[in-house]
């Protein structure tokens, strides 16, 4: 209380201080010179303002005056044919979008809940602007790059048609420029709207959206889907294909039907609350069980494919993933870039190649006489630059059941193809394994997502075998017990490493199951997806290209309308692997091909190695064999579209091997070699314990010579010596320990394995027993 009253006293005390100095002359001519600075410093705020606007306006009109036009001619058929060239610049392929306008729908012929789902999924205000949402004018500064999810959002639908079909391929730009043409885009999306109006645009809209394949608007997604007319599609259909249209990439309803489904769920809500379906009507869609009719509807089909091949099918999925990722494209936008854009591509395709490898399959084919319709991929491709020189997917113009090409974008189980890269390399690489350590291949028993499991019965066990021998022999249980040893985790991220593009790391499925990858499958190659040929084969190729990584590229350049290249596509190579690593499994899969079971791909072409790896999956629904010479990588897979059993007597290897003949003495290559690097040496070592051989004990062991010359990365070979064998007198007579008493002839040196068995092996019948070492022959006394 009291200290409030002085202070109010202060207060009043301060205020007519003040008022006596205000009227005070002197002050008052200080006030006058302070207050003509401060007009002025206005005035000059002022013309400065009234300058940059006169620029801005300038400016803008600049912008606005360079803004291309836009009319329905333009918005539907502004169309430049795109050119593909082969390796050696000869025309492959023109692509002028013809057949995109073949399915055009007037919008009283669309449902009109296609028409709200749309809205609902890409511009909820659509009937309440004049083309540009005032909100959102701003947007324009955005970088796309920083936030491309963001500044792409609060694009208007008419934005979205204008950008799709006016700005095509002029998106490799500065960011001025972009910031350029987001406002010329805005202006002529306000023009336009007061030209043709609301009810046109969504027409133009929907009909030139690209849903994935080859197809382009509502007409033919409605068609592909559910085998209807776009005037019968209902709230869900709706839902489903306007969820697809944000990126068929992502959201394909039946590759990827979680991510279709989640966004349905989201625009059915959005519909909803935007009050153009009924509390009702919301239910019953998310009650609808589409994503089954949808794949009945779907397996109804028997597409062909519109482009001549499967490889330009590839460079195209290639070219318009690239558009995307590197210059910011929309799907639609990189779709009608490739089809009508006028570009120029420049592939990988090497046509000599390309004709080796159609012939050879053919002459399989017809020696096989195979009737059941058997399918086959195939990829070729140099593994020191990454360039695929050549691809089959397929037979010609059967297109997979899912769309694309099934050397490039169809998975299927790799079976024991995966184990080297995902068990045996980390365990060289990073495991501290080397090729002589040595397992016991035996019944083995290991839980897996709770559920306890056993390796595969393999008809009979081998025993303890090293990792060269797992490798030959395609052994499960040594390499599951090697997963489980070094970390499951440390498989996964190998093969992600090594390129695999469609394992799952967690995902959860229809009915709510958690589902992985990272689990003890890796061991055995199942898989949530599968892996795609390309995958697998760029794999093998990180091998053959002496741990170095390998992207597989489809073309080399791309020049667009105007002749400005756009991009050029590089295989940037980082080391993924120890070189030593990398020659170490490249030598066991030589002695795969030269003298395993692989044998049927031997080259036999002295001073050129070859090496490679071939597997079948359970119930034979797939073989595959990949195999590499230092020059080139070939992958081969083959199988049904149906998954069943594989009939025929195709030979992957005996076809691996004629294209890889011919290829060499066609580019007159006669000899080459997998390096050696320095760091590697090589000892004897007995293949029971991995330890160093001993004479006349090892090479004499009961079950046969055990000594086998194997290969170290320097310092991680074994320096003590085998322990496992030991050797005794026995009396063949009696089949015990021989004493004094045994007549010469009757006695024989045998060396027995000493070992625990955890099972019946191929090593039980040589391994020193307990009863054996304590007997001692009865007969002769
Ligand atoms: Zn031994
Ligand atoms: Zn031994
Ligand atoms: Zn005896």
């Amino acid at each position: 209380m009291i200290k409030m009253e002085v202070s109010m006293k202060f207060g009043e005390n301060e205020i007519l201080e003040r008022e006596q100095k205000l009227f005070s002359t002197e002050h008052r001519f200080l006030n006058r010179l302070r207050l003509d600075a401060l007009c002025f410093q206005l005035f000059l705020l002022l013309a400065i303002l009234a300058v940059i606007s006169v620029c801005l306006i300038g400016a803008f009109r600049g912008i606005v005056s360079s803004a291309p036009t836009v009319n329905e001619k333009q918005i539907l058929t502004s169309s430049k044919t795109t050119i593909l060239y082969d390796k050696d610049g000869n025309e492959l392929q023109r692509l002028d979008g013809s057949g995109i306008r073949q399915n055009y729908v007037a919008l009283n012929k669309i449902s009109m809940a296609a028409r709200n789902a749309f809205i609902a999924a890409d511009d909820t205000e659509y009937y309440k602007h004049h083309g540009v949402d005032i909100r959102n004018f701003f947007y324009a500064f955005y970088p796309d790059s920083a936030s491309a999810q963001y500044a792409g959002s609060r694009r208007t639908l008419t934005q979205k048609l204008i950008r799709n079909q006016i700005f095509v391929s002029d998106n490799n730009s500065s960011s001025m420029e972009r910031i350029v043409q987001k406002i010329q885009e805005q202006y002529l999306a306000v023009q336009f709207e007061s030209e043709v109006g609301k009810d046109k645009i969504l027409e133009y809209y929907l009909n030139t959206l690209y849903f994935g394949g080859n197809r382009i608007g509502i007409g033919a997604a409605a068609e592909y889907y559910f085998d209807k007319k776009a005037q019968d599609l209902t709230i869900s259909e709706s839902a489903v294909l306007a969820a697809l249209a944000q990126d068929p990439a992502v959201y394909d309803p039946v590759e990827q039907q979680k991510s279709n489904s989640n966004k349905r769920t989201e625009i059915l809500s959005v519909m909803l609350n935007m009050e153009t379906i009924s509390e009702d009507e919301y239910e019953d869609a998310l009650g609808d069980n589409i994503y089954i009719s949808l794949q009945t509807a779907n397996q109804k089909k028997t597409g062909t494919t519109e482009a001549k091949n499967y490889y330009v099918s590839a460079v195209i999925s290639q070219v318009i993933s690239d558009l995307k990722e590197r210059a910011g494209y929309s799907a639609t936008q990189a779709y009608h870039a490739v089809y009508q854009g006028g570009l120029k591509i420049y592939t990988c395709l090497d046509s000599e190649i390309q004709s080796i490898c159609e012939k050879e399959v053919e002459v399989q084919r017809q020696r096989t006489g195979d009737r059941k319709k058997l399918q086959l991929s195939l990829v070729f491709m140099d593994q020191s630059t990454g360039k695929v020189k050549a691809l089959i997917g397929g037979r010609q113009g059967e297109v997979p059941q899912t769309g694309g090409n099934r050397a490039v974008d169809y998975t299927r189980q790799p079976g024991s193809m995966l184990t080297p890269l995902s068990v045996w390399l980390p365990a060289i690489d990073t495991a501290g394994m080397t090729l002589g350590t040595v397992q016991d291949d035996c019944l083995y028993s290991y839980s897996e997502n709770g559920h306890q499991q056993n390796t595969r019965d393999q008809n009979e066990y081998q025993g303890l075998v090293t990792t060269r021998d797992s490798i030959l022999k395609h052994l499960e249980s040594p390499a599951v017990q090697a997963m489980e040893s070094f970390g499951i985790q440390t498989g996964y991220d190998y093969l992600k490493k090594l390129g695999f593009s469609t394992l799952v790391e967690k995902q959860e499925d229809m009915d709510g199951n958690v589902i992985s990858d990272v689990s003890l499958s890796l061991a055995s190659g199942t898989l949530v997806n599968g892996v795609s040929n390309l995958d697998l084969t760029a794999a093998y190729g990180v091998l053959a290209n002496e741990g170095k990584s390998v992207k597989p590229i489809f073309y080399t350049k791309l020049v667009d309308k105007t002749g400005n290249i756009l991009f050029k596509n590089e295989q940037k190579s980082s080391q993924l692997l120890e070189t030593a690593s990398a020659w170490l499994i490249t030598n066991v899969l030589r002695e795969y091909i030269e003298t395993g079971a692989g044998k049927a791909a031997d080259l036999g072409i002295e001073k050129l190695p070859a090496a490679g790896y071939g597997a079948s999956t359970k119930g034979n629904k797939d073989q595959w064999f990949t195999g590499y010479t230092p020059y080139y990588t070939a992958g081969i897979w083959c199988g049904y579209d149906d998954s069943g059993m594989i009939t025929s007597d195709i030979s992957c290897e005996t076809l691996w091997k004629q294209i890889m003949k011919q290829v060499h003495s066609t580019k007159k290559i006669e000899k080459g070699s997998f390096k050696i690097p320095d760091d590697i040496v090589a000892c004897n070592i007995c293949t029971k314990c991995g330890k160093l051989a001993v004479e006349d004990l090892c090479n004499q062991a009961l079950s046969g010579d055990t000594v086998r010359r194997e290969y170290f990365v320097s310092g991680t070979q074994p320096t003590e010596n085998c322990d496992c064998h030991v050797k005794y007198r026995v009396c063949k007579k009696s089949g015990k320990l021989a004493t004094e008493k045994c007549p010469k002839s009757q006695v024989e040196e045998r060396v027995y394995l000493i070992k625990e068995e955890q099972g019946t092996t191929k090593d039980t019948p040589y391994v020193l027993t307990p009863k054996l070492r304590s007997s001692q022959c009865n007969i002769h006394k």
